[in-house]
């Protein structure tokens, strides 16, 4: 009998510790991917296709939802313009979403209030009717390099336009800056050095857990919780070939990959963008909205990498 009841107690005691050690937000992410349909790639048509395609096979492969962000300058390069369009027209079949990135990425830190709106009303011209014949709504926006206005005026202003034009902003809280990676690992595929290009590869995938954990502990020290992280990565060769490595290892952290709209339910989200500055990631945002401050900074590019010998120009 007395050794049934310190069995009882013993259960009882790992029930409670799983209990204790279970989230109560269970982790989730929304992947959201920009510069699309592939950044960088205004030449050669195969290799934009090739991209395109490594990402979306990856993302249908591990059964993940993404919206992607599209830069609509890319699908106007002379001769190839059908070619370009069946690429957006690619992803919409098969099930994901795209988004306006603006017409040519301007900064609204930089560009006048004016050149940036007409970019943003160029940014859906293709994509809207392909959207539309498909029974779909184009719903969201992002800001080229998050810039969404120096003045309170004119962050308004874009809030504003935005709004009557039915988008919604589309927020990161994960970032990795995976195109300071790809930049340079696109630069030794096309040299030929396939061994530096492979090394570069793991130590961005050996980004992704440092990545991750700076907004999760930064989610933790601003709300109290872990929100649905929403996570900003490009649409580059170097993510065509490793996005399934990249969702592995987030499966590992114990993420579960649900879409744009889900993410952003939770009420965190949902607080009004008063945002004035360079940037800022929408933990960052908050942060400075409620006077706090984030203590883990963002993860740094191996000295390895940077300090690798650049092109001559
Ligand atoms: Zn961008």
């Amino acid at each position: 009998m007395r050794k049934t009841s310190y069995g009882f107690l013993v259960t009882i005691a790992v029930l409670v510790r799983c209990m204790a050690q279970t989230p109560a937000h269970p982790r989730s992410v929304a992947i959201t991917i920009d510069d699309g349909p592939a950044v960088n790639e205004m030449k050669d048509l195969g290799n934009f296709q090739r991209i395109a395609r490594g990402l979306l096979s990856s993302l249908e492969a591990e059964k993940v939802p993404a919206t992607i962000f599209i830069n609509e300058r890319q699908i106007n390069v002379q001769g190839q313009r059908d070619g370009r369009a069946a690429v957006l027209a690619m992803w919409l079949d098969a099930g994901y979403d795209l988004a306006n990135h603006t017409y040519s990425h301007p900064s609204a830190n930089k560009a006048s209030l004016r050149e940036f709106e007409d970019d943003i009303v160029r940014g859906d011209v293709i994509m809207r009717p392909l959207m539309e014949e498909r029974g779909r709504k184009m719903v969201w926006f992002r800001y080229p390099f998050l810039d969404s206005g120096m003045t309170q005026e004119v962050h308004q202003s874009i809030m504003d336009f935005l709004e009557e034009h039915h988008y919604r902003v589309a927020h990161v809280t994960v970032d990795y800056k995976d195109y300071s990676f790809a930049g340079v690992y696109s630069r030794l595929v096309r040299a030929g050095d396939a061994a530096t290009a492979d090394r570069v590869k793991q130590a961005y995938l050996d980004q992704i857990d440092p990545g991750f954990e700076r907004s999760e502990q930064a989610s933790q020290e601003i709300l109290g919780y872990e929100l649905p992280q929403i996570l900003l990565i490009h649409c580059n060769e170097l993510n065509s070939v490793t996005l399934r490595d990249s969702i592995a290892r987030m499966r590992k952290r114990g993420y579960t990959f649900v879409t744009l709209e889900e993410a952003t339910k939770d009420p965190a989200y949902s607080r009004a963008d008063t945002f004035v500055g360079s940037g800022g990631s929408w933990l960052e945002r908050t942060a400075r909205a409620m006077g706090k401050k984030i203590s883990t900074p963002s993860p740094r590019m191996p000295q390895w990498i940077t300090d690798l010998p650049r092109p001559a120009r």
